[in-house]
């Protein structure tokens, strides 16, 4: 017996009736690092007396029969069995990604945390959201689906003063799992509001957990904000895709001079309106501008309008590998139009949320639209989604979000 088969035939699985999955041969390898997917072509033929349903719990082995640990089986999906972690439970896996956040709320800056952060927290395809009492979930791959009632339960024993915990079914990448499309869902406790107050750092917003992007907030940007606010002492602002007045807030809130919000939305405009007067603060000139981006800065172009700083936070432009190439397009067009909108010594606060786009072509994308715009930058600092989510080493996938702030030395 070889030292792995030895060290996997002593490990004690929970369910002994569970379904077998085999891979091909050679096929072990990315399991055994640690990725958690495994796509279709991965596997061997199952028989048809043995094929798991969707969303079951199964046994993964190599061609050899040698156990490699469990995972959760989607029929309908490329990515066909994501694994889990050896030996937990999915309850206890969720009350320790929660009680990896337990700084978050000792530290006071915020009461709106993810909690669950998918893969990288050991449940793939589960996302829960955190604001101020409530858990917002949404469960994308088959497997987080048939567990929902073990998740939520979870969620209201271990979340901190958990008030209840709905879900959000409305996600496109529901149905590429083939799981059912629907309208938001109370799951446990209390209904939430429409509209949940949330604190962050110096501000405050309202966040619609029904309606609202993702769970309802980006709160994957919350580290870049209070950069960006930290920078903005006296500025002019113009911050493009502002959602619900996010990095413009923090400017306000942190002493710009004035602050342009811009977004296509007029919605998610009225919501940047509402949350600037949560915060009473005087001397900050506000604008709202429903508008294209992509339009409204050849507007500020020709009309020779500028800036002292610039924030470009738009949506995903690449969703797969192969819109790569265009998104780059599309980067390069914002950011060689705001270079040059930029005051001498401006700042230029640049994201990219697009998980297929890697932070090597997203720099050089940023450089090339220096050199066009015959600008040159310092980095000033770079950023990542927040520090509640983590990703797996051995899942660099979950590392979708990168972030430069940069600042016009010529
Ligand atoms: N910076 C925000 C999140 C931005 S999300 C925060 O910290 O909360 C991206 C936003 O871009 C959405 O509000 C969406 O309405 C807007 N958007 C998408 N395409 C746009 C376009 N072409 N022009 C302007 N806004 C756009």
């Amino acid at each position: 017996m070889s030292s792995v088969s030895r060290k996997a035939s002593t490990r004690c699985w929970r369910n002994k009736d569970l379904k077998s999955i085999t891979l091909k041969a050679g096929r072990e390898r990315s399991v055994l690092k640690g990725h958690p997917w495994i796509f279709s072509g991965a596997l061997a033929d199952i028989p048809e007396d043995a094929t798991p349903i969707s969303g079951e719990t199964v046994e993964v082995c190599d061609a050899k029969g040698v156990k490699l640990g469990l995972g959760w089986y989607s029929p309908a999906s490329q990515i066909r069995v994501r694994m889990l972690p050896l030996g937990d439970d999915v309850s206890s896996v969720v009350g320790a990604a929660v009680g990896r956040r337990a700084d978050f709320f000792a530290q006071g800056y915020t009461n709106a945390v993810r909690l669950v952060n998918a893969e990288s927290d050991g449940l793939p395809g589960v996302v829960a959201d955190y604001y101020a009492g409530f858990v917002v979930l949404q469960l994308t791959s088959a497997g987080a689906d048939a567990n929902r009632e073990v998740i939520a339960d979870a969620l209201m024993t271990f979340a901190p003063f958990c008030r209840g915990v709905s879900e959000r079914l409305d996600l496109k990448d529901r149905e590429k799992e083939g799981l059912r499309i629907a309208e938001f869902e109370n799951l446990r406790g209390e209904e939430p509001p429409d509209e949940i107050e949330i604190t962050e750092g110096p501000c405050k917003f309202l966040v619609d957990v029904r309606k609202g992007h993702k769970t309802g907030f980006y709160l994957d940007q919350r580290d870049a904000r209070m950069l960006v606010g930290s920078l903005a002492n006296g500025c002019e602002v113009l911050n493009c895709f502002s959602y619900t007045g996010g990095f413009g807030l923090f400017a306000r809130a942190c002493g710009a001079a004035k602050v342009s919000q811009v977004d296509i939305s007029g919605e998610a405009l009225a919501m940047a309106k509402k949350n600037e007067h949560l915060v009473h603060m005087c001397g900050t000139e506000m604008e709202y501008v429903e508008a294209d981006v992509f339009e409204y800065l050849r507007k500020c172009r020709d009309s020779g309008r500028k800036f002292d700083m610039i924030v470009l936070d738009p949506p995903k432009f690449a969703a797969v590998k192969s819109q790569v190439m265009k998104a780059a397009r599309g980067y390069k067009d914002i950011n060689l139009l705001a270079m040059k909108l930029l005051k001498p010594n401006g700042f230029l606060a640049t994201f990219s949320c697009s998980g297929a786009m890697t932070s090597e072509l997203f720099d050089k994308v940023v450089s090339e639209a220096a050199v066009d715009a015959g600008r040159s930058f310092q980095i000033v600092t770079r950023t990542r989604q927040g520090l509640d989510h983590p990703t797996l080493l051995s899942f660099p996938e979950g590392n979708y979000l990168k972030g430069v702030i940069l600042r016009a030395v010529n």
